[in-house]
């Protein structure tokens, strides 16, 4: 099949968040399945390896006609194609600008606009998240009667409910959209236009990154008001998985790790425990359990019971790293926190390498979140033998089974309220059964006989693809 991937992140041209990872990945493994994906994106300031200019296109918007420059790239293989347009794109950032509604719902229209200078024609259009979604609009719109485009099919992929793009009624019509379009059966959500309310209303099917989420957003808790909206589509929705990188998540090649390690020889993980206590100023005390957390630090990543629960956790002898960047109401008192208790370590900072230490030097890793549509921390930690502590809800309920629960295929500990008792207990639970000693092993070497690469996914998503174009 001849898929166009648009994102509005992919690593690693741009990378933001979990988007960034998913867009780098699994075209790679679509292709590898023998389909031809292109990857679409805007050509971003900080996308300096463009490849090719392969000319000038118009861009039908705002009631005129914009041009466009369509420039190649590429990623690991497979081709990128980058909307230049310097005036909307040519900054430092992906996000964050007050034009951002014009910027991607420019690019949702370009996404259409460029396939004649592309000279490809895709059987599907996959958008991802809000910041692509109102290419489905158009393409069921003012794209209906043209037969070069009719055959076209979408997917839309929902990465993250919470960010829906949400702008006012100068962009609808900005946009050119039909007025029939501007209604509760189209894009309109309460007088205002909803970008990711448009993908879910006009393509062919739509699918978040776990089954769970799907199943969630479609109430109240989690839906944002779209829930109804998401019910009264559940016959074209589903969830599919994410899958992590291998060759970049590997313990046995991790050339970041002081030690590396595989299933027979998790022992040698002691060495990367004893490396990350002696870089974190932690008593270099074998036994002790050590809790590590790789996270935005957000609302949605659990920081809210998260504080409250961990002196209490660290009182029962655990030794606890944190690495991670976010919103200040969480990071300060995380800060103050690490400055009292003896073995908390608070790293407020990004950083990739010490990531990969993290991930290989503890014993747990910790993901109490709030919501989690799919999750990549989780997946990561159980490939390097480091048994989650998660909340059941999205991607985490569908990764990890609680051993105490299924001793069997147990692969790590989950708990359901959404409290600091509730994580307390479950980190209580983990820290008795490391202490007994009796299955640890055996516990990290399931965690790490999990197959969570991007080969499942890409299956399902083929899938996907095949039953969008009726098949
Ligand atoms: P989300 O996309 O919601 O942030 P995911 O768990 O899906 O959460 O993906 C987060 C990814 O970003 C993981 O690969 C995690 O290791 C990485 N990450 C998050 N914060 C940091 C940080 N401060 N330094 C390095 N890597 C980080």
């Amino acid at each position: 099949m001849k898929i166009l991937f648009a994102s509005a992140e992919a690593y690693p041209l741009a990378k933001v968040g979990g988007l960034g990872d998913v867009a780098g990945s699994l075209p790679k493994a679509l292709r590898a399945l023998g389909h031809d994906v292109r990857i679409a994106l805007p050509r971003y300031g900080m996308i300096r390896d463009v490849k090719e200019d392969l000319g000038p296109f118009r861009v039908r918007i705002g009631g005129r006609d914009e041009e466009a420059r369509l420039q190649t790239s590429a990623i690991d293989g497979v081709p990128v194609y980058l909307v230049d347009k310097p005036e909307l794109y040519d900054r430092p950032k992906v996000y964050e600008y007050e034009d951002d509604g014009m910027r991607f719902g420019f690019f949702g229209k370009a996404l259409l606009d460029l396939l004649p200078t592309a000279d490809f024609w895709p059987d599907i259009v996959h958008c991802n998240d809000w910041h692509s979604a109102l290419a489905p609009a158009f393409l069921r719109t003012a794209y209906a009667a043209d037969g070069r485009y009719r055959p076209i099919r979408t997917v839309y992929t929902i990465h993250n409910l919470q960010h829906q793009g949400l702008f006012g009624r100068d962009l609808f019509d900005w946009t050119g959209l039909p007025a029939v379009a501007w209604g509760p059966e189209g894009v309109e959500f309460y007088d205002r236009l909803n970008f990711m309310k448009a993908g879910i209303v006009y393509a062919d099917l739509v699918n978040t990154v776990s089954p769970t989420y799907a199943q969630e957003i479609q109430t109240p808790e989690y839906g944002y008001g779209l829930e109804g909206l998401l019910r009264s589509r559940a016959s074209k929705l589903s969830g599919i998985l994410n899958g992590i990188d291998h060759d970049v998540w590997n313990p046995a090649k991790d050339a970041l790790l002081a030690r590396t390690y595989t299933k027979t020889t998790v022992e040698k993980k002691a060495e990367d425990k004893k490396s990350l206590q002696k870089e974190g100023g932690l008593a270099p005390d074998r036994k002790a359990p050590l809790l590590g957390m790789v996270s935005r630090i957000t609302g949605q990543k659990g920081l809210d019971i998260l504080l409250p629960a961990l002196p209490r956790i660290l009182r029962r002898g655990a030794q606890v790293v944190v690495l991670g960047t976010g919103e200040k109401q969480y990071e300060e008192p995380l800060a103050a926190l690490a400055e009292s208790e003896d073995g908390l370590v608070a790293y407020l900072k990004y950083d990739e390498a010490l990531a990969h230490r993290i991930y290989a030097g503890s014993d747990f890793f910790l993901m109490p979140s709030r919501f989690e549509p799919c999750g990549l921390g989780q997946m990561i930690s159980l490939r390097y033998g480091t048994v989650p502590i998660v909340r059941a809800t999205g991607g985490l309920a569908d990764t990890v089974v609680d051993i105490t629960r299924d001793a069997k295929q147990g692969n790590g500990f989950v708990f359901s309220d959404y409290t600091p008792d509730g994580l307390e207990d479950a980190t209580r639970r983990a820290m008795e059964f490391y202490r007994a000693g009796r299955g640890w092993k055996g516990l990290q070497r399931r965690a790490m006989a999990a197959d969570l690469s991007w080969k499942a996914s890409a299956e399902a998503y083929t899938r996907w693809y095949e039953r969008a174009r009726g098949g």
